[in-house]
């Protein structure tokens, strides 16, 4: 089984101008990938279709399958769409939480897709799940703000939040959407190092979009490069250097570095108890 399976997808938001074309790719369970590409090559689309939240062009092969259950064929969605999206956890560049809630309610809504709608409405969060909230908000070293309206954080703080929320969702696939774009470097670092951890320690699944191939060299094995809605690179990271880059892009290819990233200042030392998928294991039992 693959943990994520997209074939023949292509996308027009308008006729003849296509931000998918025909996009092939299989992601095995455990793997770390990135993906690259410029502004408007269609990252943004194609994680949307993966996640279950765009409907491809209706081409009869087009498919995508996440942990071996079609989410969508021919561009229309599968039947047990929703139950399939629970597995997937999306990570947005701009957080999406709620900022006159607390970290703590906002990683709870996580749980809201398995909660009787009334409950989540109500704020009657079980103590059970607000103890596994704590937990996963406690594995991305944000525990002692879990009172704190979200607004009051910095943006590196609220994307660790919106991953706590993801972890307590217990998503078998993470899907990051320029999760760092709008982070300083120092908070970006962490954001990369929590995610891989998470990879590493759960055998979560992670595809994670980045502008810049340098965080991609250091956090991510594998990387596919999109170039106007198609596939121009998928393999190892290591040979992304500014050459193949080059060739990849010509011009535009300077957009998609920066400075060689510091990784010595790194937090993972910093990380409290992301040993053992303790969260998850709980989550489990309980
Ligand atoms: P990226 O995330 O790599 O910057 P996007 O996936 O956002 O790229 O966009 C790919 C292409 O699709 C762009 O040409 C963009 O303008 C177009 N596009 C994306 N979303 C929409 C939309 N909702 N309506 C119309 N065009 C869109
Ligand atoms: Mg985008």
């Amino acid at each position: 089984m693959t943990a994520v399976r997209v074939n023949r997808l292509s996308k027009s938001f308008s006729p003849g101008q296509r931000a998918l074309r025909d996009i092939t790719l299989s992601i095995e369970p455990g793997e770390m990938v990135a993906l690259i590409g410029a502004s408007g090559s269609g990252k943004s689309t194609l994680i949307r279709h993966i996640a279950g939240l765009s409907l491809a062009d209706a081409d009869a092969e087009a498919e995508v399958e996440v942990l071996g259950r079609t989410l969508q064929r021919a561009g229309r969605p599968a039947g047990d769409l929703a139950a399939t999206r629970r597995l997937i956890g999306v990570i947005f560049q701009q957080f999406n939480l709620v900022g006159r809630l607390s970290l703590l309610t906002n990683v709870l809504i996580g749980v809201l897709g398995s909660l009787p709608a009334w409950r989540g409405h109500l704020g009657w969060f079980g103590r059970g799940q607000r103890e596994r909230a704590m937990d996963c908000l406690c594995r991305v070293g944000m525990d002692e703000y879990a009172g704190q309206r979200a607004s009051t954080l910095s943006g590196g703080q609220q994307q660790r939040a919106a991953i706590a929320r993801v972890l307590l969702q217990q998503a078998r696939v993470i899907l990051a959407d320029e999760p760092i774009a709008s982070l300083d470097p120092q908070a970006a670092r962490r954001v990369m190092e929590i995610l891989a951890e998470i990879n590493r320690v759960d055998g979560v699944t992670v595809l994670v979009s980045l502008h810049q191939v340098a965080y991609a060299q250091v956090y991510c094995p594998r990387t596919i490069a999109l170039r106007d809605g198609q596939v121009a690179y998928d393999g190892d990271s290591r040979v992304l250097t500014p050459d193949f880059l080059n060739a990849l892009y010509g011009a535009e290819s300077e957009t998609l570095f920066l400075p060689e990233i510091d990784t010595r200042e790194t937090a993972r030392s910093r990380l409290p108890s992301m040993a053992p998928a303790e969260g998850l294991r709980q989550a489990t039992a309980g």
